[in-house]
């Protein structure tokens, strides 16, 4: 196929990106650098198969020749950059979802929509099901990126129901790995970053709420396998691995072996209180289940961050 990916510089889209051409296909890498970065794909640039296009995609999308899918997966993604870039975030996942689903139409492509467990706001009910309808809030500092994202949600559902597109729309929960940004503010980030450096472990709160985290690589093969489904419903894909963000602390604390102590920050507002992927659905329908255990995936992952760190200019 040839595939077109927005948001292909980010942390998950360069991933993609470099599956996509080990399964053989080719990949048009649609990015406004905003938050990605060309570090992220510069190894791909010498592939004959892979494009890459600086593109806003809130904007017109005109390119020659045939896509047989478009994945749109551009978004600030991190509570600290969407916190930061409010208006672009609400942009991207509705004037940015709007031009993709046009593009796709345009093209006779498959469309799929990176979502987000985001759409379940503060959940209210533990695991979280595809059939839960959330618990957002609209005006509070992270609605710009669950409204934005449950926006894009109607929107993909409106054009396949209307013009008839096929769609896949993936539910994306916590997911780590190589290649997050030293600086983008999330969990793993932090917490690695802080105890490689042996300085204090901000813990948020008191540290009870929840997350369960998603090697990047299971990631990537769940998404794979959805785009290649015929199920147009959203599909939960993540690890129902679930701890308290004080015992991912000490985990990391242990596995870098670092004398940092951990210290409490003041709780983001509307911090979700816990989250949990049902996978009932990905098990039985794609028959994927995650592999990679937080332990494992947390060890492959350490070392990128070491060796970051030790680069000077890199966020
Ligand atoms: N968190 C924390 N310390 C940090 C960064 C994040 O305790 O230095 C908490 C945050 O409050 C949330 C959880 O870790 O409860 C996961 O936050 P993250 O930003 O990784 O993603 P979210 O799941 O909130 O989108």
């Amino acid at each position: 196929m040839r595939i077109m990916i927005t948001g292909g510089a980010g942390f998950l889209g360069s991933h993609i990106c470099e599956f996509l051409l080990g399964k053989g296909h080719q990949v048009v890498c649609m990015d406004n650098l905003v938050t990605g970065s060309l570090d992220n794909i510069r190894h791909l640039f010498g592939k004959e198969r892979f494009l890459f296009v600086k593109q806003d995609v809130t904007q017109f999308i005109h390119l020659p020749g045939r896509i047989d899918a478009v994945m749109h997966f551009a978004s600030p993604a991190s509570p600290v950059d969407y916190l930061k870039y409010p208006i672009p975030t609400l942009k991207v996942g509705s004037l940015g979802t709007h031009k993709t689903l046009g593009f796709a139409k345009e093209k006779k492509a498959l469309f799929m929509l990176a979502s987000t467990s985001e759409v379940y706001g503060d959940p209210l009910t533990s695991p979280q099901r595809e059939s839960y309808w959330g618990n957002v809030n609209p005006i509070g500092p992270r609605g710009v990126y669950d409204e934005a994202k449950r926006f894009a949600e109607a929107m993909t559902f409106a054009y396949h129901r209307s013009h008839g597109i096929p769609v896949r729309i993936v539910r994306i929960f916590n997911t780590y790995g190589p290649r997050m940004r030293l600086n983008d503010g999330r969990a793993v980030p932090n917490f690695v970053t802080q105890a490689l450096a042996k300085r204090p472990i901000t813990v948020y709160g008191d540290g009870s709420q929840t997350r369960s985290l998603c090697y990047v690589d299971d990631l990537v093969a769940g998404i794979y396998s959805l785009l290649l489904s015929d199920i147009d419903r959203p599909v939960n894909i993540g690890n129902p691995e679930e701890l308290t963000l004080l015992e991912l602390a000490k985990l990391v604390k242990e596995l870098t072996r670092s004398p940092s102590r951990i210290v409490y920050k003041p709780l983001p507002v509307d911090d979700p209180k816990v989250r949990c992927p049902d996978i009932t659905l990905a098990k039985k329908a794609l028959r994927w289940r995650p592999r990679i255990t937080l332990r494992t995936g947390l060890a492959k992952t350490i070392p990128y961050f070491r060796a970051a760190l030790k680069k000077p200019g890199r966020p």
